[in-house]
């Protein structure tokens, strides 16, 4: 029986997740309806049917918008070519891209521009893979194990450069890292890790909670990367884990022998699934204690052009702008 839940902290959604959902809520109050979102605008299924309720309406490409209207990107970013299709469909864009996202084409661009190969290390078909390649096509190869870079075939090997997708393993990421050093000892890097400030807090949050607890959960989706990358690390560090959308997928087979449990979430998990995991094991008669690792107090603007619709509205009201 479950005696003991310990709650990682931190967890659930980052300050690029919060943004990205404030900027469809804003957008769904400010534009007229129905607002085109292109792909999940963040990797969670309950995030996404609760603003498809709202009005918001997701489409895998830009095809399916008609000309004029509004849509907003993901936060897992776009290409550019991606951007000029809607600018020659004459679409209004709202640009959800998480800025830590932004900040890694920045880097793939500048890289481009001198010359380099750069080989992105990262997960195929990923959302935010697909919008980083398009970044700089020609230039770039991906790269998703150690294996990988042994079979990698460079040119020039004094202009290569690498660069990762913001929500892999930190240990895998570094072992993939190390055989690119080996293999290109010129190789360049962006002077700090591109995996982001909450992917890093959550993994380091969730090997502190294997150290006390037999049994992770991982509230987050299937297809949410930072979530998948939990689950590997809790078994990593000794832990039993899943990954579950929401409550109902508990299994009463996993519970059997346990006696603390851990509980935490991916990056764009809602943290009322969270709290109904916890509650249905109160319920049961669990204690509950939080496992505070660190304090996060990332926050992001929103998108300079959504301001400006936005401040005509803010005044009407009375509201400072
Ligand atoms: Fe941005 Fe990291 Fe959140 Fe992705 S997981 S949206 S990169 S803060």
């Amino acid at each position: 029986m479950v005696e003991k839940v310990i709650l990682a902290a931190p967890r659930g959604f980052c300050a690029g997740v919060v943004r990205a959902i404030d900027i469809v809520k804003i957008a769904l109050e400010i534009y007229p309806k129905p607002v085109y979102v292109r792909k999940e605008i963040v990797h969670n299924r309950h995030v996404v049917e609760e603003l498809r309720g709202k009005g918001a309406v997701f489409v895998d490409e830009l095809e399916d918008v008609p000309e004029g209207k509004t849509v907003i990107f993901s936060a897992h970013g776009v290409s550019p070519q991606v951007k000029e299709h809607a600018r020659q469909r004459r679409l209004k864009v709202i640009d959800a891209t998480c800025p830590l996202v932004t900040k890694v084409h920045l880097e793939a661009a500048r890289y481009a521009s001198r010359g380099y190969t750069i080989v992105l290390i990262g997960h195929h078909g990923h959302d935010e893979v697909v919008g980083t390649m398009g970044v700089a096509r020609e230039s770039m190869v991906l790269v998703t194990c150690v294996e990988d870079v042994e079979t990698l075939e460079i040119s020039d090997p004094r202009r290569v450069a690498y660069l990762t997708q913001t929500t892999l393993s930190l240990e895998d990421t570094r072992d993939i890292i190390r055989a690119l050093r080996a293999k290109y000892p010129a190789i360049q890097g962006p002077p700090s890790e591109d995996i982001c400030y909450a992917t890093q807090n959550r993994q380091l949050a969730v090997h502190e909670l294997a150290r006390r607890a037999q049994l992770i959960l991982v509230v987050g989706s299937q297809n949410s990367s930072n979530s998948n990358r939990l689950v590997e690390e809790a078994m990593k560090a000794g832990a039993r884990s899943h990954l579950i959308d929401d409550v109902d997928c508990i299994e009463e087979a996993w519970l059997e022998g346990i006696g603390r449990l851990g509980v935490t979430s991916g990056a764009s998990a809602p943290d009322i699934l969270v709290e109904q995991v916890v509650d249905h094991f109160r319920r049961r008669g669990a204690e509950v204690e939080e496992l505070v690792t660190r304090r996060e107090s990332v926050q992001f603007a929103l998108p300079d052009n959504l301001l400006v619709d936005l401040t005509p509205l803010a005044s009407d009201t009375g509201t400072p702008a």
